[in-house]
């Protein structure tokens, strides 16, 4: 991903804290350099929620752009970056990588993953 769609995805994550925060990535040939901020309609601080009528409207917007789904990220704003089993339940795009901003420690810690059913495969990310 770009260094600049990571610095917006930790900021936006700082910036719902306490609750989590969640968002769609998108770009070219896997590399994500568009950064889409969504609301997390659960408002909590343990689970996220998307709106799939805003979903579908972005997924839109960025077919516009040429691009397409690179990732999917949300906030851990006490817990470490692993996938909850209801982050791996509600877990629908296997073709995205899963990013999960964890801001439990000083620094903030991104886990990636791909999510094939109930599968976890964690996914080495590069900045550019
Ligand atoms: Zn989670």
């Amino acid at each position: 991903m770009s260094r600049t769609v990571w610095h917006e995805m930790v900021r936006h994550c700082l910036e719902e804290r306490p609750m989590e925060a969640c968002g769609l990535l998108s770009g070219r040939n896997g590399c994500a350099e568009t950064l889409w901020r969504m609301e997390n309609i659960e408002k909590s601080p343990v689970a996220f929620a998307m709106d799939l009528r805003h979903v579908q409207k972005v997924l839109q917007k960025m077919a516009l752009k040429g691009e397409t789904l690179a990732g999917i990220y949300h906030s851990h704003p006490t817990a470490p970056p692993l996938p909850s089993l209801e982050d791996i339940a509600y877990a629908h795009y296997p073709e995205a990588a899963y990013l999960i901003v964890s801001l439990s420690s000083s620094e903030p810690v991104i886990g990636c993953y791909r999510i094939v059913g109930t599968r976890v495969f964690s996914l080495p990310y590069s900045l550019r």
